[in-house]
This record gives structure tokens, sequence and C-alpha cells, in this order.
């Protein structure tokens, strides 16, 4: 079986839709969720569902089965995915499972960013396991800026404290396209792939490029991090949320977020989509 964590969130849907488009028989695949309602797509499509909680050890236990190839989807819950994640290994482990896939970060032990101390702590621990793994180092998701087009479109402006700063992103599809293919494909034991996005862009080319296709005067304002933290709490952003997205545009600024590999292009066997693809969408779908 190709068992799937996380599958009910944004990358869980499309690694899904990937494995069932590569012809992966529905039967062959396991979802694992905490909701099963929010599930139910999943299972009239034939895919079985196994309910579970990352911060329930217990719920665990049966999950995984000897011989199966698991995608672990990192947690949303930043704070707590240590402990949740290592309670998806123990189970892993106990259960002989043949392949531990998982989504990490860009750069992995090199990633030197608030953000990426969860998944460094996870891959260490993935190591120590012994279980046969494949390390899925995500860069940023054209999404992460997409999403919030909306609010640049009302206000003019993309803001942020990342200066020049370039970021190699590709959409989600790009990714769960990856991930499909280590789970599906020979050859990915004990491997970790770098997967970012074949162009790197600046927040003012972005800013440029939204304002193109959408005909509005839009422009990228760079503010000392200091001044981002106050607007994103202004805007209502929790401050610990707050103070992590603003060192990832340190982060940026100092180049983490552009590394260009090629390895998602090399797995995925395309190019990455462009966000100026993406930009398009998220105009068509905000109109
Ligand atoms: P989503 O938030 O859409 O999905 C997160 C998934 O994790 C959901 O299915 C959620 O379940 C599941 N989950 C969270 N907590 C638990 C738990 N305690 N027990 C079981 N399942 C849990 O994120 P995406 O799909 O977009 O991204 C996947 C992951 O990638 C994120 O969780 C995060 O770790 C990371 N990420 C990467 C980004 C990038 O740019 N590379 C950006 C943002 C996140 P449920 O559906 O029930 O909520």
């Amino acid at each position: 079986m190709i068992v799937v964590t996380g599958a009910t969130g944004n990358l869980g849907r499309l690694v899904i839709d990937g494995l069932l488009a590569a012809r992966v028989p529905a039967g062959q695949i396991a979802a694992v969720v905490r909701d099963k309602e929010k599930a139910a797509g999943l299972a009239a499509r034939g895919v079985e569902l196994r309910v579970a909680d990352y911060s329930a050890p217990e719920t665990l236990q049966g999950v995984f089965a000897p011989g199966d190839r698991v995608l672990l989807i990192s947690g949303s819950e930043v704070g707590q995915r240590v402990p949740q994640h290592r309670a998806v290994i123990d189970a892993a482990r106990e259960a002989g499972v043949a392949q531990l896939a998982y989504t990490g970060i860009l750069g992995g032990p090199d990633a030197d960013f608030d953000l990426a101390s969860e998944h460094k702590v996870t891959e260490r621990m993935i190591l120590d396991s012994g279980l046969t793994y494949t390390f899925l180092r995500n860069g940023w998701y054209h999404e992460n800026y997409t999403e919030h087009l909306a609010s640049v479109l009302d206000h003019g402006a993309v803001v942020g404290s990342a200066g020049e700063g370039r970021i190699a992103s590709a959409t989600r599809a790009d990714y769960a396209a990856a991930a499909v293919a280590v789970l599906t494909g020979e050859g990915h034991e004990n491997a970790a792939y770098e997967l970012s996005g074949d162009v790197a862009w600046s927040l003012d080319e972005y800013a440029a490029e939204v304002a193109r296709q959408s005909g509005k005067d839009i422009a990228y304002r760079n503010v000392p991090a200091d001044q981002h933290l106050a607007i994103l709490t202004g805007a209502g952003v929790p401050e610990p949320m707050a103070a992590i997205l603003v060192d990832v545009d340190a982060a940026v600024g100092r180049g983490r977020l552009a590394r260009q590999s090629g390895d998602l292009a090399r797995l995925t066997g395309r190019p990455t989509t462009p966000l100026a693809d993406a930009i398009t969408e998220a105009l068509k779908a905000a109109a």
C-alpha cells in the first residue's frame, strides 16, 4: 500500500490525485486523516481511510503495515511537530514500513531559519530510526504568495522585509508530483532531494508581474523587519506566526530559498510551473 498522511490537506489531496492519475489502483492507496468527514471525497474514490492524529500516538497504532510506502506530510501545527512526527516515525518503524518519505524544507540540515528547526529534528529522528527514507526538502510554494493576492490588489503593494532576496518557488502541484514520483518509482531509497522551482524571483519582480497582469499599480514595499512584524500583527496575524514570517523574509534576503538544484524538474520529468502562471490562476480566482 501507498499511505499518505495529511491527506485532507492541500498537498495531500494533490498527492492522492497524482497517485490515481498515475494509475495506482485506489485499493492500493490509504489516506491517514484525522477527520473522516473531511475525507469523504477520498473514500468515495475508493481510497482507504485510516483515522489518526499525530498528537495522539495510540491512534497511530495499526495505521501502517509491513511493506507500506509511506508519505509523512509534515504537520501544520508549528511548535508541536517534533513530538507529532516522532509518533508517526515510531509507528512506521514498529510496523516495518518499506519507505518513509518526508516533506521537509529546502536546505535540510543547512536551513538556518526558525521554521526549519522542526524539519531538521524530524530528519534526524528518521535517520536514527533506521527506516529507509526519502527526504523531499520542499522549497516555497507559489501559493504562499498568490493566496494573498486579494490583499495585494487592495493595497496596491506587496509588503515584506526580504530586500532583493530571490525565491525559487513552485506550485504545490509540482511538489505533489515529486512525491508521487518517489512513492511509485524505484531508486529513491535513502535519498534527499532539494526541491525548488526552476526560476528564482524577487518580491520586486513578483509585484511587477502582478501589476502587468492585473493592469493595476502595484509595487514592492520593502520595510525593516520590526515594521514588517508590526504590519503583520496589525493585520491580525498572531505574534508568533508573524515573527516566523519575518524570519522567513530574512532567510529569503540571505538567499536561503533561492537554491535551484533542478531536482524537482528531474523527479517530475517536466519544468516547474512558472510563477506567472500561478498569478494568472490566482487572478482568475479573485475575479
Ligand atoms: P495544509 O495545512 O493544507 O495541510 C496540513 C495537513 O496536515 C492537513 O491534512 C492536516 O489535517 C494535517 N495535520 C495537521 N496536524 C495534524 C495532526 N495533529 N494529526 C494529523 N494530521 C494533521 O498544508 P499543505 O498541504 O499546504 O502543506 C503540507 C505541509 O507542508 C504543511 O503541513 C507544512 O508542514 C508544510 N508547509 C510548507 C510550505 C511550503 O511553502 N513549502 C508552506 C506551508 C506549509 P486536517 O486536514 O485535518 O487539518
